[in-house]
């Protein structure tokens, strides 16, 4: 099994071979500004299972942590689609809400809650973080371990 996904023109299509990768919920103001919404959906995949074709473009931008994240858009119609950051080399940060079953996804966990919006109210269940994950949070979130194994 895997998943597709694009940009809104078609002009690039993207495919992630995993079954069914967890994504979580940013809630920072940056995410806000970028996406012009409330938060984003961002899917960490492993590059090598992460095939893409059409045009894309790309810009840097600065993160706090001083990592550089690099955004890749649709050349046409310049839908962001992933980003690659400095320092997570091996992995690709999917929008996943530009999956073709988008509605499907259930966040694993929420991030930067401190700054989500104060209509959103978080499903029971769900994880919260206010702000950034430990890279041992990180590591369990995203069923790294599991996943490496899986190949
Ligand atoms: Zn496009
Ligand atoms: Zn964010």
């Amino acid at each position: 099994m895997s998943l597709e996904g694009g940009c809104l023109c078609g002009a690039v299509r993207y495919r992630i071979e995993e079954d069914s990768p967890p994504c979580y919920a940013c809630h920072c103001t940056e995410c806000q500004t970028h996406s012009g919404s409330a938060f984003v959906l961002q899917m960490p995949v492993f590059a090598n299972k992460f095939i893409i074709e059409g045009k894309v473009v790309t810009a840097d931008q600065d993160l706090p942590n001083g990592r550089v994240s690099t955004i890749h858009c649709c050349a046409t119609c310049l839908v962001r689609l992933f980003a690659k950051v400095t320092g997570r080399e091996g992995l690709v940060t999917v929008r996943a809400g530009t999956l073709d079953n988008s509605k499907t996804l259930t966040p694993v966990a929420h991030i930067w809650v401190r700054s989500k919006q104060e209509w959103l109210e978080i499903p029971d269940g769900h994880r919260v973080f206010e702000k950034m994950p430990s890279e041992a949070d990180w590591f369990e979130i995203l069923d790294t371990k599991n996943r490496l194994e899986a190949g």
